[in-house]
């Protein structure tokens, strides 16, 4: 998390205040989660409880000044923090899992309906090949392989064309689940069809109310 505090548009907390610098200070977490505060060498200070600092742990009791203004609540200026880069990171994994599950199901509904109508086009030569090993050549036995000749494709036919089916239902609850869960992690806007690579590369939510920043600066 890094939260830019100052004057300057481009800061995440903006101080409109003569005293305040552009880029004066910026509030981050350390590695044991306490919140760091951090002079940008402003031309005026920053003040933690009365005391110029350069670069010191604070809490949210703290009274924390910038220059001359009135002090600025640490709580509030919490809110305005932008930087979404863990949580952006983990829709990496989210992207690659979609694309994967969307392959898996194209392909084995597939295979599932090549087998399925092409088993049964088999299935005549079996029993050809049964009656004559037997030496059954029996009217009843040639009835029966015409029969299983004519009704066998129609079946796998059918069976196949239903599995195929099964394709598009498939996908849409994958879709569905893939909009719940492709969402940027500050505005719950969903991301489309759009590669993570390609959303990393743009750095920060497209939605103009949003700010949500994507990649660390
Ligand atoms: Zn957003």
């Amino acid at each position: 998390m890094i939260i830019k505090i100052g004057k300057a548009e481009d800061n995440d907390f903006i101080v409109r205040d003569p005293s305040v610098s552009r880029h004066h200070a910026r509030l981050t977490r350390d590695d044991e989660g306490h919140l760091v505060l951090e002079d940008l060498n402003s031309t005026n200070g920053t003040f933690v409880n009365g005391s110029q600092i350069v670069k010191k742990r604070v809490s949210l009791t703290d009274t924390v000044s910038l220059g001359e203004c009135r002090p600025i609540d640490l709580s509030e200026v919490l809110r305005y923090n932008n930087d979404y880069s863990e949580e952006f990171a983990a829709l990496k994994n989210v992207y690659e899992n979609y694309t994967r599950a969307k392959i898996r199901i194209q392909s084995s509904n597939q295979f599932k309906t090549r087998l399925l109508q092409s088993l049964p086009f088999a299935l005549p030569g079996i029993i050809g090949v049964l009656v004559g090993f037997m030496g059954k050549g029996s009217p009843e036995w040639f009835g029966i392989s015409l029969f299983l000749a004519i009704c066998a494709p129609t079946v796998g036919i059918y069976l196949g064309a239903r599995q195929s089916a099964k394709i598009p239902r498939q996908l849409q609850e994958l879709a569905n689940q893939f909009k719940i869960d492709y969402v940027c992690p500050k505005c719950g806007t969903f991301l489309g069809d759009i590669p993570w690579e390609s959303l990393r590369n743009r750095k920060h939510c497209p939605v103009s109310s949003c700010q949500a920043k994507w990649v660390k600066e």
